[in-house]
């Protein structure tokens, strides 16, 4: 492969939060000494950052003047910090599975403060919440059954929503049709320990508009569910609210630009996740709030009227900005007159979206440990992990660097924390878990770091 020198070399770098530029170029001797400490990969937590972005999503519902409940999509990642920076900020937890559940009552959240989605619920799940008295999304008629049997003869009425797979979902395993819905419905009539707080659902891609048409189905069923004497309150919306990751004219003009030959594979990647979008959470809820549901009328303007509270479940968005992913470089390696591999320290299973077919399309961050010694010529490089496995590889995309990077030199994965930082972790060759820290203040404003478990945030 050749390099093509007449192509415009449009570049991807993230966004970044003044916290995180500021540690990268300021603090960056810093920054090497916690991994010389802490080991590589080191994932950074910031947990001030899902505060303000919990603020910005509120402020647009509270100038729209509709109800609402934020529950954190915990799952997006591990860190209690993060857990616990939400309950912080008054928003609740969205949690999906019974370790998610026990990590959000040993951060003291009570059950009101709880919804639990996720379609294959075990009944020991169940029975825990049920003992707290969290909201329970309920997925199937199955799960419904399931659920019943569980109770305790004398339970408190347990709410629930059942979760509604929209029309143009077709294909998901997620969630029920309208008609199964109303069986449901049906089911519940007769059955006081369960309380229907409404409707939810979850749907897949970054649009409004398809949350615009799921609300309208969910808006037929709350009527239809009043007609049948009940009295939902609340309409969950999940979440699937897109992040900013690098700025949107130089997103476009890459995917404009991009050629197989840009990939090491020889292959472009056939989807990515949007990461130079037009909107940002808050715009995006604002358009939400905005769009016309059914004769003339906005969504906050039915919700408003219908007396309902919007809930959602925001993951990807609340944690965006709030973590960076280090990796140390152990070794660039020659493969051609102009192509290198970099191999960095540790498993690259932290930065994934290799793993799906796809490419995280933001450029790391290149922090030398020391002065380039001499002038080296611009190079170009993709990134692999430690291991012996083909497929470990954190870019198969073709980065270019102005000179070789040296071992020891750092390249940071900015805004790692939705999804990219610890979904697949493992221990593979028995190389340790990544150490994941929070990033505070101390008493002159200088950055330290403090454990990110439960009890010690
Ligand atoms: C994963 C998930 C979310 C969060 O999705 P994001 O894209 O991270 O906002 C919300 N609700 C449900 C049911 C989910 O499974």
């Amino acid at each position: 492969m050749t390099l093509h020198p007449h192509k415009i070399d449009s570049g991807l770098p993230p966004i970044l939060r003044a916290a995180t530029a500021d540690l990268l170029t300021r603090h960056a001797p810093r920054l090497l000494d916690w991994v010389a400490r802490h080991g590589s990969p080191l994932n950074l937590v910031w947990p001030d950052a899902l505060e303000d972005n919990l603020a910005a999503l509120k402020d647009v519902l509270t100038g729209h003047r509709v109800e609402h409940v934020i529950y954190y999509g915990a799952k997006v990642n591990k860190s209690p910090g993060l857990m616990q920076a939400a309950l912080r900020a008054g928003a609740g937890l969205d949690v999906s599975s019974l370790y998610e559940l026990r990590d959000a009552r040993r951060l003291g959240a009570d059950g009101a403060r709880l919804v639990a989605t996720g379609p294959a619920k075990t009944s020991e799940f169940h029975q825990e919440l049920i003992a707290c008295n969290a909201l329970i999304s309920v997925d199937s008629p199955e799960e419904l059954e399931d659920l019943i049997e569980g109770l305790p003869a004398d339970a408190r009425p347990q709410p629930i929503f059942l979760r509604l797979r929209p029309r143009d979902q077709r294909k998901s395993r997620f969630g029920m049709p309208a008609d199964a819905v109303v069986h449901c419905l049906t089911r519940l009539a007769g059955e006081n320990r369960l309380r229907f707080a409404g409707l939810h659902f979850h749907v897949s891609g970054y649009r409004w508009e398809t949350r615009v048409a799921a609300l309208s189905e969910a808006a037929d069923l709350v009527a239809e569910a009043r007609r049948m004497g009940f009295s939902p309150r609340m309409i969950d919306i999940g979440g699937g609210l897109p992040v900013q990751y690098v700025d949107q004219a130089s997103y476009e003009a890459h995917l404009a630009a991009q050629a197989p030959e840009d990939y090491r594979t020889g292959k472009k990647p056939d989807s990515f996740y949007p990461y130079g979008g037009p909107l940002s959470p808050a715009d995006w809820l604002h358009r939400l709030l905005e769009a016309e549901l059914r004769q003339g009328r906005s969504v906050a303007d039915y919700l408003r009227r219908e007396g309902l509270t919007l809930a959602m479940e925001p993951g990807r968005a609340l944690a965006d900005q709030a973590a960076i992913t280090v990796f140390r470089i152990s070794r660039v390696k020659a493969l051609g007159p102009d192509s290198h591999v970099i191999f960095v320290e540790g498993s690259s299973f932290s930065a994934c979206e290799t793993w799906f077919a796809s490419e995280f399309l933001v450029d790391p961050i290149l922090v030398p440990a020391t002065r380039p010694a001499a002038q080296s010529p611009p190079i170009r490089a993709y990134l692999a992990g430690h291991s012996c496995l083909d497929e470990d590889v954190l870019s198969n995309r073709w980065l270019r660097f102005p000179a070789a990077p040296n071992a020891g030199d750092l390249l940071v994965y900015a805004n790692t924390g939705g999804y990219q930082m610890d979904l697949l972790e493992n221990e593979f060759h028995r190389h340790p878990m990544p150490a994941r820290l929070c990033v505070m203040k101390d008493a002159e404003g200088q950055p330290i770091l403090v454990r990110d478990t439960i009890g010690e945030v």
